[in-house]
Order: structure tokens, then sequence, then C-alpha cells
């Protein structure tokens, strides 16, 4: 069977990582979750000692790393280079300086050749707001998934 790209765009809180996990389980695809790459450059940053904003430490620390995803027993598993990162990027701060990495041109650069790497052969589902738009245009399969302000 052809192995899709499909992706899942939308606003926060609309529901994309509850159905495109559904969705990638039904399918026996991979699921991605591309927020989590920003958070695991923003870590490493973090731990770095970096700014957010500093360009050229984030340009050569994005060369340094490789993100990838494991299914393990548990769930799927998370890994910057050879560390388990999973738990460790969902932290009130991770998520802050993962918003203020995701503005820099040089992170979004290097993750959308990781994000178009990790869709080379298709049969994954893609999830996060750029995906149909920018990171995918030709994906085989695009949803924009929206819900009222009051479900969201
Ligand atoms: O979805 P999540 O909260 O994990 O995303 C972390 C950060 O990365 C958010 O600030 C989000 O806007 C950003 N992001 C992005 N592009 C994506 C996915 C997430 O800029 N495709």
């Amino acid at each position: 069977m052809k192995q899709l790209v499909i992706t899942i765009d939308g606003p926060a809180g609309a529901g994309k990582t509850t159905v495109s996990k559904i969705l990638a389980r039904r399918l026996g695809y991979k699921y991605v979750d591309t927020g989590a790459l920003y958070r695991g450059v923003a870590l490493e940053a973090n731990s770095a000692g970096l700014s957010m904003d500093d360009d050229a430490g984030l340009d050569r620390l994005c060369k340094g790393i490789k993100l990838k995803f494991v299914n393990g027993k548990k769930g799927q598993l998370f890994f910057l280079n050879e560390s388990d990162i999973t738990d460790r990027i969902r932290s009130p701060e991770i998520s802050m300086m993962a918003s203020a990495v995701s503005a820099r041109p040089v992170v979004r650069k290097f993750l959308l050749d990781v994000q178009r790497d990790m869709g080379k052969k298709g049969g994954a589902v893609f999830e996060g707001r750029d995906m149909g738009t920018v990171v995918f245009p030709n994906a085989h399969v695009k949803f924009f998934l929206d819900a009222s302000i009051k479900t969201r």
C-alpha cells in the first residue's frame, strides 16, 4: 500500500494531537509531533546557556544535533542525540523558550530539513501549524483542524 504523508494543521487547542495520534495508530503510521522538535532545540540551547535570539549560536547548535522519535513499549519516545528528552521538553519554561526559538529563521530552516527528511518515505502523520502549507505543500492528504473558541 502507498505510504502517504498526512498533515494536520490548525490552531492551538483544536485537538490536533489527539486526532493525529489516533490516525497514526489506525494506519500503522509514524506520528510526528513537530512542536517537540522546537522544544528539543530550545532544551539544548538552554543547556548550552545560549540566548534564544543568538542566531549564530543556534545555527552552530543545530548542526550538532540529531532529533528522532523512537517507538518504545510505553509509546513514542523523543531523543536528542543519545538522550531521551521525552519528559524534559514538557516544562512551562521550555514551552516559552520553544516559542522564542520557533521565531528564529535559522531554527525553522534547520527543522524544515529535519521534517522533510522524516517524511521522505511517507507513512507518517505530521502535526503542526505549518505542515500542509510550508513543510509539505505537496502532502497526499492535508487536514486543517479547527474548533470554536469555547471548545478550544
Ligand atoms: O505545539 P507545541 O506547544 O509543542 O509547540 C512548541 C512551540 O513550537 C510553539 O511555540 C509552537 O508555536 C512552535 N511550533 C512551530 N511550528 C510547528 C510546531 C510548533 O512554530 N510546526
